[in-house]
């Protein structure tokens, strides 16, 4: 959608507005030459976590803010009381090195280390 400013913009210099429709915008993205060279030779980044169980104190931070939703709350208890992170069921593998458990974590009571696996960083 155009704005009345941008359209007088458009006539005084004289070129034509075309709408951004969410079809041109899909197609826009869709074209090979924004996507990278070596897509084929991408992989997704693997990652293997550590919990460290007695120096969390269950905020949750950690299982909210994960994007993969690969942490859920153990049943088990810490030696301070506390239900600790543990891998959700289904997700032993979707780990994707982000980190943002480890930063969100006032505790440093999680981290991951990216597997290497090999392929194009
Ligand atoms: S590193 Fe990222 S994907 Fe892996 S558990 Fe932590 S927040 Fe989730
Ligand atoms: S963010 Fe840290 S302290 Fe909070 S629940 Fe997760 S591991 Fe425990």
């Amino acid at each position: 959608m155009t704005t009345s400013s941008e359209n007088s913009r458009a006539a005084y210099y004289g070129f034509k507005i075309t709408p951004l429709t969410p079809d041109r915008i899909k197609d826009w993205y869709e074209q090979p030459i924004r996507q990278p060279l070596n897509l084929d030779k991408k992989k997704q980044p693997r990652g293997q976590l550590y919990i460290i169980p007695d120096r969390c104190k269950e905020c949750g931070y950690c299982w909210e803010y994960c994007p993969e939703h690969v942490l859920s709350i153990s049943t088990n208890l810490n030696k301070k009381g506390y239900r600790y992170p543990t891998i959700a069921d289904g997700k032993e593998d979707a780990c994707v090195a982000c980190s943002m458990c480890t930063e969100v974590c006032p505790d440093f009571a999680i981290f991951t280390e990216e597997i290497d696996e090999g392929g194009t960083p």
